[in-house]
């Protein structure tokens, strides 16, 4: 699979060491200990908003060539509908390094910092993840599709995809944590924030992580739901707060831009993608930050910057 695609899309060389770990965390967290590359926190923590990680791409190598692929053997079946959800699982994870390779080929990353700093810099960085969760699962799905099939109606096979493995899993997931997380959590942090119980600290890397968090899950929920030809994420749960104030046009916005660039693309259409994308989430995120109260003033340093917080507009 991974030849395939590098040949369809162009990759440069790319090597990806692929192992399945029976102790997940302790494997993930000994390969991150000798990657300086991987920008993730020193501690590895499985716990995400809506679900639990079962894999992790690490950079072994400053331009994406060299790539572990850490998979949790416990959650891995060899037949039946846990043997589909293994070869998408397995397709999504291998379509990850394809598409960092791509993004390093296309130079755009030049002018990229990493490990984000700025409030500007973690904007764009949230949309790129997103978006690449989005390519890797329509892309998984397409290979799930040549492996395994379902029986229609009429009793025919038909090409298996992932929205009959997830359904609407990850929009239900993604419902709990509007109401367990975004509304009223956001603006409450805030409250907290203002009244002295969380520091700034806290409520800044709260509020960006789930904004992280939350913007993968869209990913997730969006690309099952295109596959299946579904209502999106933002349509079922719009009557929530939560999505109508501040997630629903952040999304809204980086799906206009996503649409037209769903496929993954040679090098520089990732490239030319990729940058739309972030100059929008610059723009959409940075908004539904300020929405919350928090606005910022960046200074001649990068890592010179205020964060403001006033009032939420509750
Ligand atoms: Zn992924």
């Amino acid at each position: 699979m991974l030849e395939g695609f590098a040949e369809t899309f162009e990759t440069a060389d790319i090597h990806v060491d692929l192992l399945f770990a029976d102790d997940f965390v302790s494997a993930t967290q000994k390969v991150l200990d000798v990657a300086p590359w991987d920008g993730a926190p020193t501690v590895f923590d499985t716990e995400r908003l809506g679900g639990e990680t079962v894999a992790k791409n690490i950079d072994l190598s400053s331009d994406s060539s060299h790539v572990a692929v850490l998979m949790n053997r416990q959650i891995l079946a060899p037949d039946g509908r846990g043997g589909a959800h293994t070869i998408f699982l397995l397709a999504h994870e291998l379509t990850h390094p394809i598409l960092n390779r791509l993004r390093h080929q296309s130079g755009i990353l030049e002018n990229v910092m990493f490990p984000s700093v700025t409030p500007i810099e973690f904007a764009r960085s949230v949309a790129r993840i997103a978006a690449d969760e989005y390519r890797a699962d329509r892309a998984a799905s397409a290979v799930l599709g040549h492996f395994a099939t379902r029986s229609t109606t009429a009793g025919e096979p038909e090409a298996m995809t992932v929205w009959d493995l997830m359904g609407s899993g990850y929009t239900d997931q993604l419902s709990d944590v509007l109401s367990a997380t975004i509304w009223p959590g956001w603006p409450d942090l805030i409250t907290s924030y203002r009244h002295h119980h969380v520091s700034l600290e806290r409520l800044w890397s709260g509020i960006v992580s789930s904004t992280d968090q939350t913007l993968t899950l869209l990913a997730h929920a969006q690309a099952v739901a295109d596959i299946g030809d579904q209502p999106g994420p933002v349509e079922v749960t719009r009557s929530h707060p939560g999505t109508e104030r501040y997630i629903g046009p952040v999304w809204s916005s980086l799906m206009d831009v996503l649409d037209q660039h769903n496929a993954i693309g040679t090098a520089d259409v990732l490239g030319v993608a990729d940058d739309q994308i972030a100059d929008i989430a610059e723009h959409v995120v940075l908004e539904m930050w300020r929405k919350l109260g928090l606005t910022f003033t960046l200074g001649d340093e990068r890592e010179d910057y205020f964060i403001h917080v006033s009032d939420s507009q509750q």
